[in-house]
């Protein structure tokens, strides 16, 4: 059956549902916003993840990544809100604070190399993260018992967590709530562009439609040539493992350590170079539970109860592309690596851009060809 859209967003990841969102919002429910997404089976990081909102550790190098995300932490808040209020789901959002914690000498001279560098790239800083000693972490957590070697951290007071799979059910919710045409199993098989616009092949009919956007993950570098975009997208496997639940441990979130507002710790993650390949491996859950034990060593009496592994959308300076084609006006391309972090600005800023079909300069910092 062949459909007309005004815009059709391809990938129903927390990318494209969190722009999708930000669109159907902006233009009600006559909005028009279709978006197609695959089934159950696809790879898909926004099920896998961490579930930080961190800024911290971002944009070393690029401070404009910085002052991004900082945005994004700052109206995190009211974007949780917001989607729970009108779709009733929790996205269990804290701006608690985060951690990375140091285990050698070696480990914290690093880390302050790499806090104090980041801090003095920009005029603003946008991290105010400082590095704290085992006296300072202890007052933080009073409740936590660090192993010996724990000999402080970094910490970004600008962080956070959220649960990334209320997230995503609550960006397909707000979907639904604001008349968006969310459709599960519905791939867009090919992307053509017309005199006037862009015509969608699905396996259920073909979409004409003014504007596309894609932010499809891995699934975007199929298409994106067709669009007159070459943005290469890169596999990094991360593996995950989950403890059963115990009782609230009192610790802040960690890079590697954090509970989970229903009790279970999660501890990761990986960086692997295995292509597209999701399995897990007992070596790498291993090692990432022995990190673990040396900062909490309490944790030898917690089962694991599961692995997981997924796959990061990275670009090679791992920080986001956004993209308007010169080529092919009313195309539009998103993928980042910090999706969850990102997702209350890709709401409410990009989606806005994207919506007047013009990118400001801060979002314009992202166009792929620094990458060149
Ligand atoms: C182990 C791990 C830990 C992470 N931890 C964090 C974290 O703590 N905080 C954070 O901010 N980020 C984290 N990330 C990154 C975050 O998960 C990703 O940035 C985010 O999920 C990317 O979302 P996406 O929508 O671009 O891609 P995906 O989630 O991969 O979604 C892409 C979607 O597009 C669909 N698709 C593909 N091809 C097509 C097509 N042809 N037509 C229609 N649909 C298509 C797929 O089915 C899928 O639904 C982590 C990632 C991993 C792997």
């Amino acid at each position: 059956m062949n459909s007309m859209a005004n815009v059709v967003v391809i990938g129903g990841g927390v990318v494209g549902s969190a722009i999708a969102y930000g669109l159907a919002k902006i233009g009600g429910r006559g909005a028009g916003v279709v978006v197609l997404d695959e089934g159950d089976d696809a790879i898909r990081a926004s099920r896998v993840n961490f579930g930080l909102v961190w800024l911290h550790s971002k944009g070393d190098g690029m401070a404009a990544y910085g002052f991004w995300t900082r945005k994004s932490c700052d109206i995190w808040r009211q974007f949780a809100d917001e989607i729970r209020d009108e779709t009733g789901v929790n996205t269990h959002y804290v701006k608690s604070g985060g951690l990375n914690y140091c285990l050698s000498e070696a480990e914290f001279e690093t880390r302050t190399e790499m806090i104090t560098r980041m801090r003095e790239q920009a005029d603003n800083d946008p991290y105010e993260a400082r590095m704290i000693d085992r006296a300072e972490l202890q007052r933080l957590m009073p409740r936590a018992q660090f192993g010996h070697e724990v000999l402080g951290a970094s910490f970004g007071p600008h962080d956070g967590t959220c649960s990334p799979l209320n997230l995503l059910h609550a960006l397909h919710a707000g979907l639904k709530k604001h008349g968006a045409d969310y459709r599960p199993n519905s791939p867009a098989l090919e992307v053509k562009p017309l005199a006037q616009g862009f015509e969608v092949r699905t396996p259920r009919g073909t979409i004409t439609t003014p504007k596309v956007v894609l932010a499809a993950g891995h699934g975007s570098m199929k298409l994106e040539r067709a669009l007159g975009f070459d943005v290469e997208i890169i596999a990094e496997r991360g593996q995950i493992v989950v403890t059963e639940r115990v009782a609230d441990m009192g610790i802040l979130p960690a890079n590697g350590v954090r509970q989970t507002v229903e009790g279970t710790v999660i501890i990761g993650s990986t960086t692997e170079d295995v292509g597209f390949d999701t399995s897990t491996t007992p070596q790498a859950g291993a090692t990432m539970v022995r990190r673990q034990l040396r900062v909490f060593p309490a944790l030898a009496h917690v089962r694991a109860v599961r692995t997981w592994a997924g796959l990061r959308t990275l670009t090679r300076d791992e920080c986001p592309v956004y993209e308007a084609s010169e080529q092919y006006p009313g195309a539009f391309i998103a993928t980042c690596h910090s999706g969850v972090t990102l997702a209350a600005v890709h709401a409410k800023v990009l989606a806005d851009a994207i919506h007047r079909g013009k990118f400001t300069p801060e979002i314009g910092a992202f166009h792929g060809r620094r990458l060149k």
